[in-house]
């Protein structure tokens, strides 16, 4: 029998609601973004993504039901992204997952929103294990390996700010517009690698670290604007895109390396990136590895992710019960 789970994700600035079948298949999809909204301030402001979050959710319920042709009762199950994020915005979605698991009878899944993004390579691919999953969003970059489904050993993550982070730090610094990363990836097409940036390597660990190329950025530009030279605000763009993620690639080589592992897949914001995509592909190629991205619907944040991540706990029927509660942080292990 086929199972159709209602999914809602509310971390950040995306209220969307999937309806995915058996784990994998798309049934629909509604994304309702803030993006214009949070533009407005050069970055996220929690309190009013809480309150657009709670406009928004009622309506986001009503399209998705609509697009799938299907009702409350239809549904096998409610999974919610309970972790991490922003507090006030995660609440949102729990908040309505709990009261329609309530209404209905339905059991409700709890997602961490991490798992989600990993979960969402299997979508539109098959997900076989083991494998390295790479976790590069806003808010973490994380190396793993996974021997199966929801079984996680981390191997490295970074010490201080994440990648994504720091893409929108150096976005702001070239006064680009939020989101950062998109900016500043279109603006580095435009330019050549000509600054001489700190590599954040930390050591031969796993571990990550990318507040020192960061703060040498933010440095650089104040320093040379204060001398009143200009910035060749593409060319840096280009230098740090390149050094932030010839490390990532570094890194996941290592890690290719030592393990012998042959499937790679690339989850979170970051993997949006299209340079990214092509030295992790070139690299796959070289150790004869599978590499797995979601196509960029999936890739930034979607409740489908989240109902490809509910299913494997469908199954083993591990379900929350209403205590359920926020948490900015999410450790997977
Ligand atoms: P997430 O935390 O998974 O929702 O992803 C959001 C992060 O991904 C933000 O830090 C964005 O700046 C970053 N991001 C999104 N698209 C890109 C891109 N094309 N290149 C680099 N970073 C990106
Ligand atoms: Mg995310």
């Amino acid at each position: 029998m086929d199972t159709y789970i209602l999914a809602i994700e509310s971390s950040c600035d995306e209220t969307s609601m999937a309806v995915v079948k058996n784990g994998k298949e798309v049934v629909a999809l509604t994304i309702a973004t803030q993006m214009d909204t949070h533009a407005l301030y050069g970055g996220v402001v929690p309190e009013i993504a809480s309150r657009m979050h709670t406009e928004a959710i009622t309506l986001v319920l009503e399209d998705v039901l609509k697009k799938a042709n299907m009702k409350m009762e239809d549904m096998n199950a409610i999974a919610v992204a309970y972790a991490p994020g922003l507090t006030g915005s995660l609440i949102v979605g729990i908040e309505a997952a709990k009261t329609l698991a309530l209404i209905y009878n339905k059991p409700l899944i709890a997602v961490n929103h991490l798992i989600g993004h990993i979960y969402a390579n299997n979508i539109e691919d098959e997900m076989e294990y083991p494998m390295l999953a790479l976790i590069v969003s806003g808010g973490h970059t994380e190396l793993l390996v996974m021997e199966d489904d929801y079984t996680f050993r981390k191997l490295g993550e970074t010490l201080d700010d994440a990648i994504g982070e720091c893409y929108d730090k150096v976005a702001r610094v070239l006064d680009l517009k939020y989101p950062g990363g998109p900016n500043v990836e279109k603006l580095a097409l435009e330019g050549r690698h000509t600054y001489t940036l700190p590599k954040p390597v930390m050591d031969d660990t796993y571990n990550f670290s990318y507040s020192g190329l960061k703060s040498a950025i933010i440095n650089l530009v104040h320093n040379e604007s204060q001398r009143g030279n200009e910035i060749r605000r593409a060319d840096l763009a280009k230098s740090f895109q390149e050094v932030a993620i010839d490390e990532l690639v570094r890194k996941v080589e290592k890690a290719l390396k030592e393990t012998k592992i042959k499937r790679l897949v690339v989850a979170g914001g970051v993997s949006a990136n299209k340079y990214l995509k092509e030295e992790m592909q070139k690299l796959c190629d070289k150790y004869e590895a599978k590499l797995l991205i979601p196509r960029l619907l999936y890739c930034t944040d979607n409740a489908a992710m989240i109902g490809a991540a509910a299913y494997p706990l469908y199954l083993k029927k591990e379900f929350s019960d209403f205590r359920l509660n926020a948490s900015s942080s999410g450790d997977i292990c």
